[in-house]
């Protein structure tokens, strides 16, 4: 029997109409309006895009955003300077700088000088070590994504094999640990697993982050697991994720879908970090 396409698209539309109403409860209550700063430094088309759909979302759910726009050759110190006045300004309550920033500036730098109440991105350590050790924390947002997917799908995660293939800090690595946290037995897979066919064969829940159109086959995938593709691979043919989706959905039982997936997600997560942030400020959290 073919799976149950898991539809990011409608689930992110729904998450964001729920958000826009507790932005506008806050509004009326406190009179409060979430503000998201975005950084964006030079002109690589993909961020660029990202940039757009982030302050369309913005717009949707009624939550401020912010620009700005820095050239190719800012320095650090400049940038720092600007991560450091949106530190301190009230208005602002997440602070997002579009990765990956020009070779000349120091990615962790700029990353750490966030301050870890307005980390909506959640790639501070701070925020990376309490999501490790199970405190409260603005959770990565395509992790958080893919989490709210499986959620939607009505699987028990307790005792269930997870597997996720990639172990990047933003993808796999938090996604691993939100698996664990629900209590599945974890397996992290990377470039230098041995037969990852027999591991991914295992999965009952299969996470894959890996940046490889279609690498992973659907004969490879256990009858009945839950497939969730963060990959988003620009090809001839169009976006593809990194599972063979076609081949795969004959057997998984719920799969997501590239693009239409994780994708939405992602940006939902982002306005619901922002809205977190803006009520934690106002304690109305
Ligand atoms: P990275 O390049 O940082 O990490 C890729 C991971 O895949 C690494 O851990 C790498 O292993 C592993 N890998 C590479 N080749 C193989 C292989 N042959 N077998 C097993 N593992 C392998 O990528 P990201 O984590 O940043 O992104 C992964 C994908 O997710 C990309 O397609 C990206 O576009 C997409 N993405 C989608 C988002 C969304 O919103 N939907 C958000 C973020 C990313 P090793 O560590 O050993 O090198």
């Amino acid at each position: 029997m073919a799976a149950t396409i898991i539809d990011g698209k409608a689930i992110a539309a729904s998450r964001r109409e729920q958000i826009a109403a507790r932005v506008g409860e806050l509004k009326e209550a406190m009179g409060v309006t979430p503000g998201l700063a975005v950084v964006i430094v030079g002109e690589n088309p993909a961020s660029q895009v990202y940039v757009r759909s982030k302050e369309k979302a913005c717009a949707e759910v009624g939550i401020l955003s912010e620009k700005h726009a820095l050239p190719e050759d800012v320095s650090q110190q400049e940038l720092l300077a600007l991560v450091d006045e949106l530190n301190t300004r009230n208005e602002i309550h997440g602070i997002l700088v579009q990765l990956p920033l020009p070779e000349h500036i120091d990615e962790d730098a700029v990353i750490e000088a966030i301050t870890p109440a307005k980390d909506v991105d959640g790639f501070h350590p701070i925020s990376v070590g309490k999501m490790m050790i199970g405190q409260e924390t603005f959770l990565p947002c395509t992790p958080h994504g893919c989490m709210v997917l499986l959620e939607e799908t009505g699987i028990e995660l307790k005792g269930k094999e997870a597997v996720v293939v990639g172990r990047s800090n933003i993808v796999g690595k938090p996604i691993a640990m939100l698996l664990l946290a629900q209590h599945a037995t974890v397996t992290i897979c990377h470039s230098r697993t041995r037969d990852l066919a027999e591991v991914v064969g295992r999965a009952d829940v299969l996470v894959v982050g890996v940046g490889r159109p279609e690498m992973i086959k659907g004969d490879w995938i256990k009858p009945g697991a839950v497939v969730i593709d963060v990959g988003i691979n620009r090809t001839d043919a169009g976006l593809v994720g990194d599972v063979e989706f076609e081949a795969a959905k004959e057997r998984a039982s719920a799969i997501t879908p590239v693009p239409g997936g994780v994708g939405p997600m992602t940006i939902a997560m982002l306005m619901e970090n922002t809205l977190l942030s803006a009520m934690r400020a106002t304690n109305m959290d």
